[in-house]
């Protein structure tokens, strides 16, 4: 028997691997694997496989309505086990899945797995996820073959094709009694409303609709506003990290909304993104080192002492600046927060309050139900400014906060503490007289935190820090490294 292996993949739709088995013409398995080594790793928190099973679920309500005879089969344990359970008692011949660009413990669990069917004389067929390539050495033609990956058809199965019924284990199954899998229920409020966005392929497309045909037209002009941008930014990005939606899809949908729509512009802001989106993939699969070290290893000199206080202050949203607090205590109730004000919270971390990246990625991680390594980590150390190639972006978020939150509407759903401070103040609390604070019954250092740092004297030593670093011999050759092997060189794309 064959299967076919679901991870980040979760959708029916434009699935190439599932395409391929149906075409094979074998009987086949549609597989997923809760695994404990995976879902106890650090950088994962219950929301994520609360959204797996939200996706798992509704692609068996899929199947089950397009067939009864179709699901998916759930186990529990570690991959490796599974598939040699499976391969004993059944004789594997292939596996489908697609191939993932992910932390070092799925590369790890990959490299055993493969070494494992090969020498089983079992065909692992992977396929490309998205636009990222495999052993890619430089970028000099990914561009071009990202753009005919979004251009090629769907990999939409036919199931008219399926020659042999679908294989299920079911509980009477020696394997499954073997691996039984346990239920991820929704994290529910007091009101017994589901927190997070909801996962699944049926959501996914709700999302991309109802964005192309109505929420992208204020796309360009809200996009760094933290309250503006939950509304007009797609709030794809989890459905694209879990594969309820693939990256052509999105991309496909999106050329097709631009020929009937007047908001053109915002659509194809957003359609550049998706390239991005590829573009840090890429990054990681070809590096893939950086989830523990600096890209730039030049600035493996920067010493930054870890403050603990410093730390716990930021991740509680209690640093006395308002709109990091905002973001903070925002980002850890509801898993989203827009892409400015993520820059921001970081650059706040790894600047003003000068901690090593590390100290936030696995906390942001958590947070984040789009977690996604090969974004995560880019993005991370570029906000850091540890990559010596990109302008350093050092946010003062009181400006911030004047130009995306001006009447301060979003620190207020967040900071409840700050409900009743006049706009006046709201950027900056600590400007409030005694007699103001008397007037308006708030005690600063009691209501709310004094600032934990002083702005001005903390972004002027971070950038004579990292301004110093940049002239080093180590960082200018790591620069150029870095820019051989992950940027098209100007020249060579003429
Ligand atoms: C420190 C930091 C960490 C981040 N971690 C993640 C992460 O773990 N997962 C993740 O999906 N995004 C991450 N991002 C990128 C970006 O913030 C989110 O993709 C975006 O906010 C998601 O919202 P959206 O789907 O409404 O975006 P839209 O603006 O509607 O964009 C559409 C899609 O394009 C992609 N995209 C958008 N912006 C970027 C970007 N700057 N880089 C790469 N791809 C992008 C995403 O897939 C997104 O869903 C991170 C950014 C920073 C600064």
């Amino acid at each position: 028997m064959n299967i076919v292996w679901f991870k980040k993949d979760l959708r029916i739709s434009d699935h190439a691997p599932l395409k391929a088995a149906i075409e094979n013409g074998e009987s086949f398995l549609m597989l997923y694997v809760w695994e404990p080594t995976i879902m106890s790793d650090p950088h994962y928190s219950p929301r994520h496989w609360n959204f797996v099973q939200q996706s798992l679920d509704n692609l068996n309500g899929q199947l089950s309505a397009g067939n009864g005879l179709l699901s998916i089969t759930i186990l529990e344990g570690e991959a490796e086990a599974i598939f040699a359970a499976i391969h004993q008692k059944y004789q594997l011949k292939q596996v489908f899945s697609y191939e993932e660009t992910g932390l070092k413990i799925t590369y790890d669990r990959d490299k055993v797995l493969s070494k494992y069917f090969k020498e089983n004389n079992i065909e692992w067929r992977e396929f490309q996820t998205n636009g990222v390539v495999r052993k890619l050495k430089n970028r000099e033609n990914w561009s071009e073959l990202w753009k005919t990956q979004m251009y090629q058809k769907l990999d939409n199965p036919d199931w008219t094709k399926l020659r042999n019924p679908c294989l299920i284990f079911d509980n009477g199954n020696e394997i499954y009694k073997q691996f039984p899998s346990q239920n991820h229920q929704p994290i529910i409020d007091k009101e017994n409303k589901p927190i997070f966005q909801p996962g699944g392929e049926t959501y996914a497309h709700r999302y991309l609709l109802s964005f192309l045909n109505d929420r992208a037209k204020n796309y360009s002009k809200t996009i760094s506003k933290p309250l503006e941008a939950r509304k007009s930014c797609s709030r794809l990005s989890p459905y694209i990290t879990w594969g309820n939606l693939s990256i052509r899809q999105v991309y496909q949908y999106t050329q097709n909304a631009k020929r009937r729509v007047s908001y053109r512009r915002d659509l194809e802001n957003f359609a550049s993104r998706l390239h991005w989106h590829c573009h840090f993939i890429q990054k990681f699969e070809m590096e893939d080192r950086i989830e523990f070290e600096n890209i730039n290893r030049g600035y493996d000199e920067l010493q930054k002492t870890e403050n603990q206080y410093f730390i716990t202050q930021w991740q509680a949203g209690k640093t006395g600046y308002p709109l990091v607090d905002a973001c903070m205590r925002c980002v850890c109730e509801t898993g989203y927060l827009n892409f400015r004000m993520r820059a921001m919270v970081v650059s706040f971390l790894t600047h003003q309050l000068f901690q090593h990246w590390k100290d936030g990625a696995l906390f942001l991680a958590q947070q984040f139900l789009d977690f996604e390594p090969g974004i995560h980590y880019p993005q991370f150390q570029m906000q850091a400014g540890v990559t010596g190639m990109n302008t350093v972006r050092m946010y003062n978020p009181v400006k911030q906060s004047q130009d995306h939150d001006p009447h301060g509407v979003f620190i207020k759903t967040w900071v409840k503490e700050l409900e009743n401070c006049p706009e006046n103040f709201i950027h900056e609390p600590w400007k409030m007289t005694q007699m103001e604070q008397d007037l308006y019954n708030f005690r600063l250092g009691e209501n709310y935190p004094f600032p934990i740092i002083d702005l001005e004297q903390t972004t002027k030593f971070a950038k004579d820090n990292l301004w110093g670093i940049r002239k080093n011999i180590e960082v200018k050759a790591e620069s150029k490294r870095i820019l051989s092997k992950h940027v098209v060189h100007r020249k060579k794309k003429k």
